[in-house]
């Protein structure tokens, strides 16, 4: 049975980083401490530590790129919840023996070396969720 062991991050889709940070490290006094592109999901991530979890900004490099939808339809704001477990593999595996609908069959990888997969939002009560692994 593959545990899920804390709130990984909390996924932010922001038009701009660049502008986000001027709240989240400027008035907050966080700091983003590592900014990445992701091609495949045509986004930039920046990820601000914050106890024991993370806020991840996002923001598309591309209009095309999911994060660019989201934002023409809800406007900036909480994207994803991200749950850390221990074994995304068996995670799956057993969400799909209980027919949760899933965006990600398999997992693939996500910013920082991360293995990470998608749940529907129609699965889980309106929450787009994302499990990851880390090693
Ligand atoms: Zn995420």
């Amino acid at each position: 049975m593959a545990k899920v062991l804390k709130v990984d991050h909390i996924g932010v889709a922001v038009k701009s980083i660049d502008e986000a940070a001027k709240f989240w490290e400027g008035i907050l006094g966080l700091k983003i401490v590592a900014r990445e592109e992701v091609a495949s999901q045509k986004v930039i991530t920046a990820f601000i530590p914050c106890g024991d979890s993370e806020i991840e900004l996002l923001e598309a490099t591309s209009e095309d790129s999911p994060i660019a939808k989201y934002i023409e339809k809800n406007g900036q704001g909480i994207q994803h919840v991200a749950l850390k477990v221990d074994n995304i593999v068996e995670a799956l595996e057993e969400l799909k023996a209980k027919e949760v609908r899933l965006i990600d069959q398999a997992p693939r990888g996500g910013a920082g070396g991360a293995s990470i997969a998608f749940l529907h939002p129609k699965a889980t009560g309106g929450v787009l969720l994302e499990l990851c692994q880390r090693d």
